[in-house]
């Protein structure tokens, strides 16, 4: 009998943050697939009977291809197993759950999606910045980071440069400055607020507020370290450190 793949996140870090249905799979799995974005107390509660790989490191810090994670996940569950791919936030924000769920599908493995709390909702909310307000925001856009390097990026930056309202930016450490110069070439004003907030609910949390002019210098001066989520928008203003 083949088994069950689940796409479960973890939310953005630490146990209470960890939906029922997702330790609920998790207690059943055969097979966890995991990678370090859960954080230490997640992967430390990992069931001692359950068979568990770690997909994001490799002989080191080499990261598994992701057709070799599908891969993974299609042999077990052809086998028999329970397995249970454990992400970061939520499967299907930036996760490439979609993918997954796709290529699973394709091969008739039954699959199920358990929705986790996202990073860019509930990291700047666990340091007081609402991405929603009646006051400052109507609208919230969630990028991608890693879109701001290409040539023909698939973000509409001129849209976003004027479009009121808040943007939660996922993937975005090493592209920072380009980030900011996009925005503010296509007329975002500079003086915007911006907060980076990297290793969201963790012990090493660190927040950095500054106008958007001023990120690149900051990036410089700070040194962001991934994983962190950066907000653009008036919400910033309630911050408070
Ligand atoms: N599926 C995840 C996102 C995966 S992409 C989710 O829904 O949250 C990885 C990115 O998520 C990181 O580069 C960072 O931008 C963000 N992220 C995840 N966990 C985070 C945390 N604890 N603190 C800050 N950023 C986090």
């Amino acid at each position: 009998m083949t088994g069950k793949v689940y796409l479960v996140g973890s939310g953005p870090g630490g146990l209470s943050l960890l939906t029922f249905r997702a330790r609920e799979v998790i207690e059943e799995a055969d097979v966890i697939l995991y990678d370090q974005l859960p954080g230490e107390e997640i992967i430390a509660s990992l069931p001692a009977a359950a068979e568990k790989i770690d997909v994001g490191k490799r002989g080191g810090c080499h990261t598994m291809k992701q057709e070799d994670i599908e891969s993974l996940m299609v042999r077990f569950a052809s086998a028999g197993k329970n397995v249970v791919r454990l992400k970061g936030g939520d499967p299907f924000v930036f996760g490439r759950g979609g993918e997954e769920m796709e290529t699973l599908r394709a091969a008739g493995i039954p699959v199920e999606a358990v929705p986790g709390i996202t990073s860019g909702i509930a990291v700047p909310e666990s340091v007081g910045i609402p991405v929603t307000h009646r006051d400052f925001a109507s609208s919230v856009t969630f990028i991608t980071g890693h879109e701001s390097e290409k040539e023909a990026s698939s973000i509409d930056w001129a849209w976003l440069a004027k479009t009121p309202g808040t943007i939660v930016i996922y993937m975005g450490v090493k592209n920072i400055p380009q980030i900011s110069s996009r925005l503010i070439e296509n007329g975002m004003s500079s003086s915007t607020k911006v907060a980076v907030i990297e290793n969201g609910f963790r012990e090493n949390q660190r927040v950095t507020c500054v106008t958007l002019d001023k990120l690149p210098e900051a990036a410089v001066q700070v040194g962001f370290k991934a994983p962190a989520i950066v907000v653009i928008g008036d919400v910033v203003s309630l911050y408070r450190g």
